[in-house]
Order: C-alpha cells, then structure tokens, then sequence
C-alpha cells in the first residue's frame, strides 16, 4: 500500500480528534503532505472511528487526481489543497466543525487572538472566510484568497474552521487553541452585552452553565 505510514497517522489522528468531540460523525476532514507531489486526504462520509489506513485517499497536490486508497476522497480536498499549495511549510491541514469556533463563524468577524501563547500558534488575527457552500471550487477559491503566511487558522462563515501546521502536532495545537480561543471571545463578548441587563439573568445562567466563566 502507498504512503502506509501517512495513511496510517491520518487515521490515528481522525480518532484522536474524534474521541475529543473535535470531529463529529462524518463533518470535517484532514490532509497530510506525504512530499512533494503527493498528500493523504480523508475519504468522502466515513466513519472516523471505523475507518483503516487502506480507506484514507493517495492524491496528486497539483490537480487532485487519486492516486491509490477504496474510496472517493473528500468533497473538501480542493480546500486543502489550496492550502497545501500556498504554504510549502504546512504538512497537516484540519479542517472541523468544532462545536465553539463553529458558533463564532455565525459572527461573521475575524477573531483578534489576545494570549501571547495562542498568537505564537494561531497568529494575531484568524481570518473569516466568506461564505461558499461546502465542496464546491468556490469555497476552494475563496479560501485560496485568504491564505495567509502568518496565520494557521481559519473561519469559514457559517460553516467551520481550518487550521494547519508544519506537523500534525502543531496542527492538533492550532485546533485546540482556536477552541480556546473562540471560548474566550464568545464570553467577553456575553459578558459586554448581558451583564447590565438583570431581565437576562435567567438565560445568563443558562449560558453559563455551558460556556462557564461569564462575569
Ligand atoms: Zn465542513
């Protein structure tokens, strides 16, 4: 089997993000450079959790023609294929419907990354990408133009979110951080419009209880 290795790492890491509610069901997708020519996608609505190393697609970076593996790849491999190409550095590509960034997509605004830590990971501001439906090359496109070198995440509006790094680890790591980070701007963003207006107590506390740490 080609690129066994890499195969394999996809799998491992569809569980990883699967089993930390990061992946849910079928939604989101991820690519690995395998070099120069070559990357790993996850194929088309699978299971993660069931899915082997001989079901994760072979794919040509330059036209997305496969190369070996069972199924179809992913509707989303043009996406990150946009990415793969622009950043030469970037060898893991994630995209998610991550249940916190998601909801920030609905925002329609870039997210300002405050924590020094988060901005060594993410940059200092993760971009929102315009809205196109899923899989199609107008998504692919619009997210080609928003490429930036200096930022490893992204928000597709009304949709989910990508992020990337040099390995699959920092990959993992901009993942997490943008759920951390979207958690925080969702409470100050709560904080700033609900605290002086007592009639909302009630759905504060609901809120709370969900998002935790609203002053
Ligand atoms: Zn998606």
């Amino acid at each position: 089997m080609l690129a066994s290795n890499q195969r394999q790492r996809v799998v491992d890491l569809c569980v990883d993000l699967s089993q930390r509610g990061f992946l849910a069901g079928t939604g989101g997708n991820v690519a690995l450079r395998i070099d120069a020519e070559l990357i790993a996608v996850t194929p088309s609505a699978i299971d993660y959790l069931s899915m082997t190393a001989a079901d994760v697609c072979v794919v040509r970076l330059s036209d997305l023609e496969k190369v070996d593996g069972q199924r179809d790849p992913s509707v989303e491999t043009g996406l990150h294929a946009q990415l793969l190409r622009q950043r030469p550095e970037v060898n893991c590509s994630i995209h998610t419907h991550q249940p916190i960034a998601s909801a920030c997509t609905l925002l329609g605004k870039p997210l300002h990354v405050t924590e020094a830590k988060a901005r060594q990971r993410l940059g200092r501001r993760v971009p929102m990408i315009g809205y196109m439906p899923s899989g199609t090359g107008l998504l692919a496109g619009m997210v080609k133009r928003a490429i930036r070198s200096d930022s490893n995440a992204y928000l597709m509006r009304n949709h989910g979110v990508l992020c990337c790094g040099d390995s699959i680890e920092s990959a993992i790591e901009a993942v997490e951080t943008l759920e951390s980070q979207a958690l925080a701007w969702l409470r100050k963003g709560m904080s700033t419009h609900a605290h002086n207006h007592p009639e909302q107590a009630d759905t504060l506390q609901r809120v709370r209880a969900v998002l935790g740490g609203i002053s």
